[in-house]
């Protein structure tokens, strides 16, 4: 096939309607994912909120309750008669006063669980603690660069995490000035519980949550993971850190680590993302992972909590009710579409049968109008047929009434011969029964009585020329038997034995021997002969030699033909032509109707034989009758023969 003719494939069918409306689907899947997405997250966020304001409020509580629980402490200091006395006393006295003041001390901190306990003098100088049985005590430390010391020598209380320079370790510092009544209250020193936050840090490990307390200076005192105690939650200058660090935290190096994290301190708290290298320190997963900050200020303090709410599981689960939403909205389609999709289907089947019913009626109606034409047809044809049957009954009647009138008409033929056969012995008769009437009168009754006995042969010999006759002329029936040619073209000839003698015709029968069997009716035979016979005899009335014979020969299987040859005068071309038409007649009116042979060959043909003429060789006509075999039904199996 050459290049050109091959098929090229159609192009894709651009149908706007279709993308319009896949667009418009995906874009509802992603606003109501979005949409649920949002929601969910918001919901979620609520929630966390609420719990982070939870674990702020416990938080709260815990810190409160492990700080606060000194928080008196420095009352009971400044009522002391030991530590008033120590500190209302001049300078060489103060060894001595300062051993009993720290045993009341010791005692009280005993008392107390742990936290030190030491009084400072105006310039800042411990000098009575609580540790003094220790050898790295607290006394004769100055405390006057700790910021509670500026407060308390002031005369205002003052209280912060700080950690001192003698012990690093942190604490929580509760300052009251101790005021001299008797030198008209003026602060003569400084009552000072320092709280130890172990217990603290200890409970603010075990949070799940990144939480951590920063103070005011924005640097973070506890914190879980403990990695960013000390670091700072906004970047501050190295200055302002060095500073703090001096005055409150003892040297200690601050803001290693800055969480670089803006705190707004409202209820709705912040979304933070931690820095990079941070986020190792929280969990395993050190992804890109964002934090709800939620911070409250502890009440009688200057600090700040923070609790660090992941904000994944939100997400997740906002994820998760996103795709669930999207799933429900696909669901939703899908069983719009399915009901669609049935409907149309409801629709197509009921369309269907709406059609089928449609076209059931239509070929109903159209069953109705052909079984009415059909009926019609039917009536129409079995009128027809009936007429035909009564055409067929009247033809057949008239045929009946023709082949009875052509027997009479043979019957007038033969009544001048037979009248004469009958005058002879009725002539003997009447001679005969006179004369033994005669004798009878004589007396003579034996000559009487042999007279009357011929008398009687006689009556009974013109009964025999009257009963063939009387068969022939009977009115009956075709009815086909098995019929001895033989013997039918005898009978045939026994009522022309008066011409065929007065003529001197020769007579030429079948030849003698095993008989010859035709199926056919007898009498119907017989009266086709007698025509033949008959019309043989007018066409040799003036030939010199009278020849007539018969002979019978195996035509075709299953028939018998049998040939009447005459010596007359021959059938003429015109004859030959219009022989079996009706009324075709060579004979003077009033002496033949021109029937014999038409009727002759209707009645052959009806007994399923034929009847055929041709000139005979040398002179005269030669008529042949076909006749059917008898069938081999009827045949006796045994003789094969009727
Ligand atoms: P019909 O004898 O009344 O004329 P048919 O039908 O018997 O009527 O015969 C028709 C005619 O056929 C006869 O008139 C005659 O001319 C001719 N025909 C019949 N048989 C013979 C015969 N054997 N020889 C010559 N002509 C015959």
């Amino acid at each position: 096939m050459p290049e050109n003719l091959l098929p090229l494939p159609s192009p894709a069918r651009f149908r706007p309607r279709r993308v319009l409306g896949l667009t418009a689907l995906l874009a509802t899947f992603l606003l109501i994912s979005f949409l649920a997405y949002r929601t969910s997250e918001s919901y979620g966020l609520d929630r966390m909120r609420r719990e982070s304001s939870h674990q702020l409020d416990i938080l709260a509580a815990a810190i409160d309750s492990e700080v606060t629980r000194h928080a008196s402490i420095p009352s009971a200091i400044e009522l002391s008669p030991e530590v008033l006395t120590l500190l209302r006393a001049p300078d060489e006295r103060q060894d001595i006063l300062q051993a009993e003041a720290n045993r009341f001390l010791q005692k009280l901190n005993d008392r107390l669980g742990g936290p030190a306990i030491f009084v400072l003098d105006p310039e800042g100088r411990v000098v009575a603690s609580s540790d003094w049985i220790f050898s790295d005590n607290l006394l004769g430390a100055d405390l006057s660069y700790m910021p509670f010391y500026r407060d308390a020598v002031n005369g205002i209380p003052a209280r912060h995490y700080a950690v001192d320079h003698v012990r690093p370790e942190p604490g929580y510092y509760f300052a009251l000035p101790i005021r001299d009544e008797l030198q008209e209250w003026k602060v003569i020193g400084i009552a000072v519980v320092k709280s130890g936050i172990r217990e603290l840090e200890r409970r603010w490990l075990g949070q799940e949550a990144p939480a951590l307390i920063v103070d005011r200076n924005g640097i973070v005192l506890l914190a879980s993971p403990p990695e960013w105690r000390y670091a700072s939650l906004e970047t501050q200058s190295k200055d302002d850190l060095e500073r703090v660090s001096r005055e409150q935290f003892g040297g200690q190096q601050l803001g290693a680590i800055t969480l670089d994290i803006a705190l707004n301190g409202t209820d709705e708290g912040t979304l933070v993302r931690l820095p990079k290298h941070l986020r190792g320190e929280i969990g395993p997963v050190s992804d890109d992972r964002r934090y709800l900050a939620l911070s409250r200020n502890l009440p009688g303090t200057a600090w700040r909590i923070v609790v660090f709410s992941d904000r994944r599981p939100v997400a997740v689960q906002a994820a998760t009710h996103s795709a669930l939403a999207a799933a429900a909205l696909g669901c939703l389609l899908l069983g719009a579409l399915y009901s669609k999709q049935r409907r149309r289907l409801a629709r197509g089947r009921e369309d269907a049968r709406a059609m089928l019913e449609r076209a059931n009626l239509a070929l109903e109606q159209k069953f109705g109008e052909r079984t009415a034409d059909l009926s019609d047809a039917v009536d129409r044809l079995q009128r027809e047929v009936a007429e035909r049957q009564r055409a067929e009954e009247t033809l057949r009647a008239a045929q009946g009434e023709l082949v009875q009138a052509a027997k009479l008409a043979v019957l007038g033929q033969l009544a001048a011969g037979i009248t004469h056969e009958l005058s002879q012995p009725l002539g003997a008769i009447r001679t005969l029964s006179a004369n033994a009437i005669e004798f009878m009168q004589r007396g003579d009754l034996v000559t009487a009585g042999k007279n009357l006995g011929i008398v009687g042969q006689l009556a009974e010999q013109a009964g025999d020329i009257i009963t063939p006759l009387k068969t022939f002329a009977r009115k009956s029936p075709a009815v086909s038997t098995a019929v001895d040619v033989g013997q039918a073209v005898d009978s045939a000839l026994f009522l022309f034995e008066p011409q065929l003698r007065k003529q001197k015709v020769v007579v030429e029968r079948p030849t003698t021997g095993s008989p010859w069997i035709a199926w056919c009716d007898r009498n119907r035979l017989q009266q086709v002969l007698v025509n033949l016979i008959s019309n043989a005899l007018d066409a040799m009335a003036d030939s010199a030699e009278r020849r007539l014979s018969f002979s019978v020969t195996q035509a075709a299987a299953g028939e018998l033909a049998l040939a009447v040859t005459d010596s007359g005068l021959g059938l003429s071309e015109e004859a030959l032509e219009h022989l079996f038409e009706p009324f075709f007649t060579t004979k003077q009116p009033g002496e033949g109707l021109g029937l014999g042979l038409t009727i002759s060959r209707d009645i052959l043909r009806e007994l399923g034989g034929d009847l055929l003429a041709s000139p005979a060789a040398g002179a005269g006509a030669r008529f042949v009758i076909l006749l059917p075999a008898v069938p081999a039904a009827v045949l006796s199996p045994e003789e094969g023969t009727p």
